[in-house]
């Protein structure tokens, strides 16, 4: 490839890169679609614990790209690690095919696949993530730097276009209901199976392109081994790192520790998940977060800097708190609660969740021209102020939503065009604050501690989606729950509001059928019915956004000229 063709356009490997990532995540949203549901349904796990699973998992995800950038830089390069990732996450998605083949006869073996299968995704999705992303910015030399953004664009819809087909084909063959409303648990398998494939693929095809594509201007390959990187592939001072002493080390150590049992003592409920999973998510945050504050060569600019970066990713938390729970809650309303009908065909219920990838491709380019317009004008808001509109936006959908289900007592089906127009809302959060967030850590950081500072935001999105778990737990019961209850001769509502009492087997038969006597309760507020389980997320993200708009003036001096 010649200067002349990038100077044209794109790098051909940017079209490699973003194929690579379409199917990856085809592998990883498809999965998403439906694991909570085969959890539930085949694994008969309780919804709650199945949320809390669902948000453990997710954290983790963004737990260890910190560990795969870091074997990336030092040991094997970002080529090995992208084919290493993907190879281990089509492993883990076989695992899963092979946990939904067996639970019906061998329920303790499909349970001890399936968490194995989460964790051969996890680490796959760490080597895989941070790697395929930092490839999309060193395809640019130093001249063509300006295209970066356009290019996150197309990557980024690249990321949506495949989170869009695997949202479309793994429930079609994976989420499967007869006429009756009757699901074949049976299914799931397949969906699993599609989403290895789709990784499989993926892989290929970024190990057959990159040699000839993925290259540097002159033909050199990107992301080669460490060791044989020569120094024109950084920029200038890119090769300066970071540097701790062993006793900010230790200290850091410690104060890990320390975080890690004042968490798990604040965390009621005995899963494991919430009591060692989630404190290990937020305790790693805080550290790093903490460990970098603390580093004596600091100016007072670059800590304030690095504070406004904190500020606005302790923000950030809320909001994928409250947008993951398009894979869990949102995802059990979709199935229990909900008309599917979309056009005269009812769609599966984790289907629903396509609309978010559906209108990111959509709407991407369109968000993208208007803060090109906006800024053309001098009036585009500064970063921290798109992600409290963005915080402001899932609110206001969760606050629609809230009211469509107020009057549905408990047995009334939600229309889909609501959970529609909910993703419709959040996408355009989504846009609002997502890929700007990441720009901003890229703006704000001093260069030495650039990737760990994005390691700190990307647990902070860890610690959202550890957060989202918490927040799928107290899903209240669906309309399904009542009319089982019904089956079963008990008045689930008048348990719930405590004025029958149940008998002691009539508390069996409920527990058996995993619907619970008593209603969740949030900080000391129980919730009582959809209405104020969406209020929660109205509440958390709305105070969130009026905070961070509220502390504009603040953030915008500690930004020191930085928009
Ligand atoms: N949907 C995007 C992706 O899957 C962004 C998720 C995130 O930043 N937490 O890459």
């Amino acid at each position: 490839m010649t200067t002349e063709t990038v100077k044209t356009g794109h790098p051909k490997g940017l079209w490699v890169l973003f194929g690579t990532e379409m199917w990856e995540r085809f592998n990883f949203y498809g999965m998403r679609a439906l694991l909570t549901l085969f959890l539930v349904n085949s694994l008969l796990m309780k919804e709650e614990d199945a949320s809390l699973i669902y948000g453990g998992f997710l954290g983790l995800c963004y737990l260890t790209p910190m560990l795969g950038g870091f074997i990336s830089d030092r040991f094997f390069g970002n080529r090995n690690c992208i084919m290493l990732g993907g190879l281990m996450m089509a492993a883990g998605q076989l695992f899963l095919f092979a946990s939904a083949s067996v639970f019906s006869t061998n329920m303790g073996m499909a349970q001890s696949l399936m968490w194995t299968a989460l964790g051969i995704i996890i680490f796959g999705n760490g080597f895989f993530k941070p790697n395929i992303s930092s490839m999309v910015g060193s395809l640019y030399p130093k001249q063509e730097k300006s295209k970066l953004d356009t290019a996150f664009t197309i990557f980024y819809m690249g990321i949506n276009l495949g989170a869009f087909l695997g949202q479309l084909i793994c429930p079609i063959i994976g989420d499967v209901k007869d006429s009756g409303g009757l699901r074949d648990i049976h299914a799931f398998k397949w969906g699993f199976l599609a989403a290895a494939i789709a990784m499989v693929l993926g892989t290929i095809i970024f190990a057959l392109l990159k040699n000839k594509y993925v290259i540097t201007p002159e033909g050199k390959p990107l992301g080669g081994l460490p060791s044989k990187r020569d120094s024109s592939d950084f920029e200038e001072g890119e090769s300066e790192k970071a540097v701790f002493s062993p006793t900010s080390l230790i200290v850091a150590l410690i104060s890990f520790v320390v975080l890690f049992f004042a968490i798990r003592y604040c965390i009621s409920g005995t899963n494991v998940v919430k009591t060692i999973i989630y404190p290990i998510i937020y305790a790693s945050g805080l550290t790093l977060a903490g460990l970098i504050i603390s580093d004596t060569s600091l100016t007072k600019i670059e800590r304030d800097r690095i504070i406004v970066i904190y500020i606005v990713a302790f923000f950030v938390i809320f909001f994928w708190a409250a947008f993951e729970q398009a894979g869990s809650s949102l995802t059990f309303i979709a199935d229990n609660q909900c008309d599917r009908n979309f056009f005269g065909w009812d769609m599966p219920p984790s289907m629903v969740q396509i609309f978010n990838g559906l209108f990111v491709v959509i709407f991407a380019v369109p968000f993208s021209l208007l803060w090109d317009k906006l800024r053309a004008k001098g009036r585009e808001p500064i970063s921290p102020m798109k992600q409290a509109i963005g915080l402001i936006l899932i609110a206001l959908s969760y606050f629609i939503i809230a009211n469509n289900v107020k009057d549905l007592g408990n047995s009334g089906l939600l229309g889909i065009k609501w959970l529609i127009l909910l993703y419709l809302i959040q996408t355009c959060a989504e846009l609002c604050l997502s890929p700007i967030g990441l720009s901003l850590v890229g703006k704000l950081s001093p260069k030495r501690f650039a990737s760990l500072l994005y390691g700190v935001f990307f647990l902070s999105n860890a610690s959202g989606y550890a957060l989202a778990g918490t927040l799928g737990s107290i899903l209240p019961s669906t309309g399904d729950k009542f009319l089982k209850a019904k089956e079963l001769g008990i008045d689930l509502q008048a348990v719930l509001d405590k004025t029958v009492t149940p008998s002691a087997d009539q508390l069996q038969l409920l527990s058996d059928n995993h619907i619970s006597a008593a209603n969740p309760v949030f900080v000391g507020f129980e919730i009582h019915n959809l209405y104020e389980f969406f209020m929660v997320f109205v509440v958390l993200t709305g105070i969130a956004s009026i905070i961070l708009f509220s502390l504009k003036p603040v953030l915008k001096r500690m930004m020191h000229g930085v928009k």
